[in-house]
């Protein structure tokens, strides 16, 4: 049922009002508002008004009412009391004496005022009655029978299979992925599952509508895929959603997107459940490696690919749920985590944060932590794992003539013997020699009448050497973060820099590649990336060629510099001597 505090003669709305947050959207029992501590714009702090509890999704920053005024200025919690009274002038005394505990207590306060009397001072707000949680082998039970009676819809299916989710027929049958069903069939689900003796006063999703009917919380705004939470027990402890529809409040800011996933929940109805944030494991209980990642379905995927024991929550700020995890896990003989957040964990201070605390509660339980650091073209570890089950596939298939291979050093000149063979072979349907190697007519004939010496001079003449050099940023000193790493130009400007920082970065590479003597600097630049692309050569120091970096070209006239782009490349000022050397 919902607690309500009758002991202040305020509640956590009034607080919020007072340090002027900006509500994003209200919930029955909450409101979201924009977190003053990680001064985040779209709501992503839960303020509860039945617990006058806060709590920031993504900084993972929470309190009381008291220590929301506080923090923010930076005072204790008994002069946040007696500055919030003085404010509303509510006319209470405070005594300095008192400590903010006896002050919960409502010694101080003697005329607490009911539950009515705030809903007042709330406008609007009032409290909806919730259920206490059901115990976890009824959540299981009930949620287990539910899905059991829904089917994936075919666009679903498709959708799981296609190349951005990659999973196949087995591994959808064996996770168990469902597509939610029609609000019109929500009260009959409700009562089937009722007449086989679950449980479902308690289970996250289940409700009392009008009529005092139980009934599960289904409606076509959130129809989507589910996707089960299964805990280390092998337990249901809940569901995602993944929209099909991302979700947009009316009041977010243009450029915001919409929700792609939320919880299965009935927190805002009648004598509803809140999901919590269970978290999902998947793989072997006495793995002696386990992978740490954000995002069920991203865990889902990246299981199917890696067959890896792997355990996820819903976000990478959302940690708290691995300290039971880690134990357990400890127990079960488990010596190593590895943290495979997204990549933006070298952008963004709040997953760097989350990164962190996974690192330190691994600590914590005696095992030993590594970070997961990969490809940085690609952000989660889903999509990295995609890109090697797709990467040769997705090779162009048109084939390069010998001459180009030649002109930027991909093949030796011997080589065109190779090609020749190809193009005399009696299966072969190739009709142009000249165009099939390349050469200009003129060419040809010289290869045809003089010789290949004749022909290997002539192309060595339309050949250059490009130096270059390769500058990535540098996480080795205190810099943890660099808001625009593996980003493009604009979010380097977003991050209040007009030049790429050339103190933050250090030189991984210098060398030279072959190239065409036409060849601009663009095809140069891309021939870079994609030769430093995802094969890396023998030796090479640094992470694959991604936004964020910059590329050096250089000769004896001088020397220009490139930011990587997230397509194409930037020109430049770069200042090589404040980037450290390798
Ligand atoms: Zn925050």
């Amino acid at each position: 049922m919902a607690s309500i505090s009758h002991d202040f003669p305020f509640g956590i709305m009034d607080v919020v009002q007072l340090l002027h947050l900006k509500v994003r959207r209200r919930q029955v029992n909450s409101a979201y508002v924009d977190c003053p501590f990680c001064n985040d714009y779209r709501g992503k702090m839960n303020v509860n008004y039945a617990k006058d509890a806060w709590r920031c999704n993504y900084c993972g920053e929470s309190g009381g009412m008291l220590a929301l005024y506080a923090r923010m200025n930076n005072t204790t919690t008994s002069d946040a009391y007696r500055e919030i009274c003085d404010a509303l002038q509510t006319g209470e005394y405070y005594d300095p004496g008192v400590s903010s505990e006896t002050i919960r207590s409502g010694s101080t306060c003697g005329s607490s005022r009911s539950s009515g009397a705030k809903n007042e001072t709330a406008g609007e707000l009032s409290i909806v009655p919730q259920s206490e949680k059901a115990t976890p082998q009824q959540v299981h039970q009930t949620l287990s029978l539910l899905f059991d009676m829904l089917s994936l819809r075919q666009v679903h299916r498709t959708h799981l299979k296609s190349r951005k989710r990659g999973l196949s027929e087995e591994q959808i049958q064996m996770y168990g992925f469902k597509s939610t069903p029609p609000y019109f069939l929500c009260r009959s689900l409700t009562e089937r599952l009722i007449k086989q003796g679950c449980t479902v006063q308690g289970v996250p999703g289940f409700y009392m509508d009008k009529n005092g009917n139980w009934t599960v919380n289904f409606s076509d705004y959130t129809s989507g895929i589910l996707i089960p939470a299964v805990g280390i027990d092998g337990l249901i402890h809940g569901a995602q959603i993944l929209l099909d529809k991302p979700m947009k409040n009316k009041d977010d800011p243009p450029d915001k997107p919409g929700a792609k996933y939320i919880w299965f929940s009935s927190s805002n109805k009648h004598m509803g459940t809140g999901s919590g944030s269970p978290l999902l494991f998947l793989g072997d209980l006495s793995a002696n490696t386990v992978y740490i990642t954000e995002g069920l379905l991203k865990a889902y995927i990246s299981h199917a690919l890696m067959h890896r024991t792997i355990a996820a929550t819903a976000g990478a700020n959302n940690t708290a749920a691995f300290d039971e995890l880690f134990k357990c896990l400890a127990q079960n003989g488990t010596k190593l985590i590895i943290e495979a957040q997204d990549m933006d964990k070298y952008a963004n201070d709040n997953t760097a944060k989350g990164a962190s605390k996974i690192y330190l509660l691994a600590r914590k339980h005696g095992m030993e932590c590594r970070r997961l650091t990969w490809n940085p073209n690609f952000k989660g570890l889903d999509d990295w794992q995609l890109s090697l089950k797709y990467g040769e596939e997705e090779k162009p298939k048109q084939r390069t003539s010998f001459k180009e291979a030649f002109l930027w050093g991909e093949c030796s000149f011997e080589s065109v013997y190779r090609y020749l063979e190809e193009y005399n072979s009696p299966d072969s349907d190739i009709a142009d020699l000249h165009a099939f190697l390349g050469l200009t007519e003129e060419e040809t004939e010289v290869f045809c009448t003089q010789g290949d010496t004749e022909l290997q001079k002539r192309l060595m003449c339309q050949q250059r050497k490009q130096y270059f050099r390769i500058y990535q940023l540098n996480f080795d000193g205190k810099q943890k973060t660099i808001p625009f790493a593996y980003k493009g130009f604009q979010d380097m400007v977003k991050a209040g820099y007009s030049q790429p920082p050339a103190g933050s970065y250090r030189k991984v590479y210098e060398g030279s590649i072959v190239c065409p003597c036409i060849a601009i600097n663009d095809t140069v630049l891309r021939k870079i990336r994609s030769r430093f692309g995802t094969e890396l050569p023998e030796g090479y120091p640094g992470k694959p060629v991604a936004p964020s970096d910059v590329l050096e070209l250089y000769d004896e006239q001088g020397r220009s510099y490139f930011y990587v782009d997230t397509e194409g490349f930037k020109r430049v000022r770069f200042s090589p001597f404040l980037a450290k050397s390798l």
